[in-house]
């Protein structure tokens, strides 16, 4: 479903959307969006890996301003939600849109225990709002600064067996395309490119508003232990018992620390005398600090395969790679239908490995992607690989599907970056 901005629409937001390099509106009108260049114009992503040189960012207020700004230029346009990925998805020469100013929650729906979300909202903003109602996502990653419309569009995802991605959630979205008109999409309308856009990498358009389905609020009892590496043997029986169970290896002490996270009915708690564990509302307890800059590379392998895969990854890296002190993280992922998802059609185990930002990584990084090549791995989009067009088609079963309707929504190809053009070989 197909809608135009009007003309007095088009007209108003002319007048209010012409922002200068330096994120700041000409108007005057004081807005709560960050500077995302620094006072060279360059954009940098949260590793400081990926660097970029827009030749403009703009932060538009409102979809009917998105709609102008992106129908009207003719340099080549990427969106950027928090610059948390470490590829170049993000970086582009021609215009950067930040949706900063687009955010905040349109609609909540108690029956359907849906909420319908603007695409520049952070995650972490939602959760007061949606306790307040009742109401909780399912299911989230391991950090909650994310943009919902950026951790969407590359598969983020938190741990559980039976949980999908963040992307699985979403029930509706709308995307400004490259004419500027707003496609609405759903299992309903336009089941086929809902199916594919809910991980789209930014390639259809910009995703203004997105409508995730949410479950009744609950609480979470964090529990965090260490046990010797052969705790990971039993990973797979020991997450199928828990709703969420994740594991880190340290490679430094070769053990492995586990935490699980299970619904409660339990006071909120910092549960001071027993070590690492509290209980807490969910979208409290799911998010962990991570301000140490580091560059990561995750993929995910058959859910049959990880503890597998996951014991030559830690064979590598102690025979190859002993000065890393970063850990390993293991994670469960249920499958889902979604056409570039790491989990499609695929219960899955992922595996990421991380090495600090201002410590060379290139090495540990090949010799752990050639690990996960054995095992069939398809890459987290929004972490580092060297994974192109050709390699990829054989680990997406739906690759030409989503080429298709790619070239179908932006025939000029306005959304497209380099890296895009050899990641999607179009
Ligand atoms: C500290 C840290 C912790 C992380 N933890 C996890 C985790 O637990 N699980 C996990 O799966 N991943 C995790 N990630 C990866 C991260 O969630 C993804 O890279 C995510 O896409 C970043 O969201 P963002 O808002 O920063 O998007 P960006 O990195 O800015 O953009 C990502 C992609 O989304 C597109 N995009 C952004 N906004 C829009 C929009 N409005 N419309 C269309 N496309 C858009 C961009 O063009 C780009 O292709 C982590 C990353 C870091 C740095």
């Amino acid at each position: 479903m197909i809608s135009r901005p009007n003309t007095r629409e088009r007209e108003q937001s002319r007048s209010a959307s012409t922002p200068e390099r330096s994120g700041q509106r000409t108007n005057g009108v004081d807005s709560g969006h960050r500077n995302i260049v620094d006072r060279h114009g360059t954009w940098s992503n949260f590793s400081g890996r990926v660097h970029a040189q827009p030749s403009r960012v703009c932060y538009p207020r409102s979809e009917t301003e998105l709609q102008t700004l992106v129908r009207d230029t003719r340099e080549n346009v990427r969106a950027v939600g928090t610059g948390h990925s470490c590829t170049p998805l993000c970086a582009t020469d021609g215009l950067l849109v930040c949706l900063d100013d687009i955010a905040g929650i349109v609609a909540i729906s108690k029956d359907k225990q849906t909420a319908t979300i603007r695409g520049g909202s952070k995650i972490h903003d939602l959760g007061p709002t949606l306790r307040d109602a009742g109401l909780a996502t399912i299911n989230q990653g391991d950090v909650d600064v994310q943009s919902i419309a950026g951790a969407v569009s590359t598969g983020t995802h938190g741990t559980g067996p039976s949980l999908g991605s963040m992307s699985t959630a979403v029930r509706s979205m709308r995307i400004v395309l490259a004419s500027g008109d707003v496609l609405e999409c759903s299992s309903d309308v336009e089941p086929e490119i809902f199916k594919a856009a809910r991980v789209s990498l930014g390639a259809f358009g910009v995703i203004s508003e997105v409508e995730l389905q949410l479950v009744p609020a609950y609480r979470l009892h964090q529990r965090e232990w260490k046990e010797g590496v052969s705790g990971a043997r039993s990973f797979i029986s020991r997450s199928n018992q828990n709703r969420h169970l994740e594991f880190f290896w340290s490679p430094a002490r070769d053990v492995v620390y586990l935490k699980s996270l299970n619904p409660t009915d339990d006071e909120p708690s910092d549960l001071p005398d027993q070590k690492r564990e509290l209980i807490g509302h969910s979208a409290d307890v799911f998010p962990s600090i991570r301000e140490d800059p580091f560059n990561e590379l995750e993929f995910a392998v058959p859910a049959a395969k990880g503890v597998e895969c996951f014991q030559e990854i830690r064979k590598m890296m102690r025979e190859r790679h002993e000065e890393v002190f970063w850990p390993v993280e293991v994670r469960t992922l249920a499958a889902d239908d979604i056409d570039l998802s790491p989990a499609f059609e695929r219960d899955s185990v992922t595996l990421s490995v991380h090495q600090a930002a201002d410590l060379p990584s290139d090495k540990l990084f090949a010799d752990a992607q050639a690990v996960f090549a054995n095992y069939g791995g398809r890459p987290h989009w929004g972490k580092f690989h060297t994974l192109e067009a050709r390699e990829l088609r054989d680990l997406y079963p739906n690759w030409d599907n989503f080429l298709k309707i790619r070239s179908r929504l932006d025939p000029s190809g306005k959304f497209a970056n380099p890296y895009l053009r050899v990641l999607l070989g179009a």
